[in-house]
């Protein structure tokens, strides 16, 4: 691991109650120090306020799963960053490929998306992957190369560092199916690369994690690679032990 804090986020998904949620972080916020890993949780919209509120006496963060780009307007149904910052939240992640592939979150919406959420002062976690058939067709570089470049191409260089970039390729979500330690490490380390062409401190600077059927058993052996910062857990970060867990890999 390099001098970037690590980070980790848990991405709920649409699980846990408010009532869930309280029950998880009164297990899973006594085990984690202040000092540590950057950790973030990202519940429902509507369970956000009540997990600002039992994290306010730790280090852990909170980040919704999803926003608008506008700041107010006729969007039936939507979030937008203003709201979040108004209850407190720190972080949201964006593009996410479930979004991508259920509500069609296209790499343009992403591109007023990213700022939008700066500019209100949330950190996004930006996630950025391929699909199994681009990985077969060896399109893994051309997919990374286009999703990073549209969804970062209006934000600034003095703004890159308060981006979090997730690679989550999209075979290994909730699949079960993790990718290797050096499939992470290489498509990071191309991401990585990515940025550095934007500017060379920025891309060793920015914080690039891995996403995908991340658990307790894999998670110390990924974030040993020398590109990887942490991880977007899914599935294991609903239970607090092994949230915990991979929290403990990351020092
Ligand atoms: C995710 O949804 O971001 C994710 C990585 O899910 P899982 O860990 O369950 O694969």
């Amino acid at each position: 691991m390099s001098e970037r804090r690590p980070y980790l986020a848990a991405n709920w998904k649409m699980n846990k109650t408010i009532e869930e949620a309280e029950a998880f972080l009164g297990a899973f916020l006594p085990r984690i120090e202040s000092g540590g890993p950057d950790v973030v949780v990202c519940p429902s919209f509507l369970a956000l306020k009540s997990t600002v509120e039992h994290c306010a006496q730790s280090s852990v963060r909170v980040g919704a799963q999803n926003m608008h780009e506008e700041a107010a307007g006729a969007f039936t149904g939507e979030v937008s960053a203003p709201m979040l910052r108004e209850v407190g939240v720190d972080a949201v992640i964006l593009g996410h490929s479930e979004r991508r592939q259920y509500f069609n979150e296209s790499d343009e919406a992403l591109a007023r998306k990213v700022p939008a959420a700066l500019a209100a002062g949330l950190e996004p976690i930006l996630c950025v992957g391929e699909t199994e058939a681009q990985r077969d067709a060896d399109d893994t570089h051309a997919v990374l190369t286009h999703q990073v470049s549209t969804d970062l191409a209006e934000v600034g260089l003095a703004e890159l560092d308060s981006v979090v970039i997730a690679y989550e390729p999209v075979w290994a979500i909730g699949t079960g199916r993790t990718a290797t330690p050096e499939q992470a490490q290489d498509a990071i380390l191309f991401i990585r690369n990515l940025v550095r062409e934007r500017e060379q401190g920025a891309g060793e600077r920015i914080r690039i994690v891995y996403g995908g059927s991340m658990k307790p058993e894999n998670a110390g052996e990924l974030m040993a690679q020398a590109d990887i910062d942490g991880g977007l857990v899914g599935g294991a970060s609903l239970d607090p032990d092994d949230f915990a867990a991979i929290v403990a890999a990351a020092q």
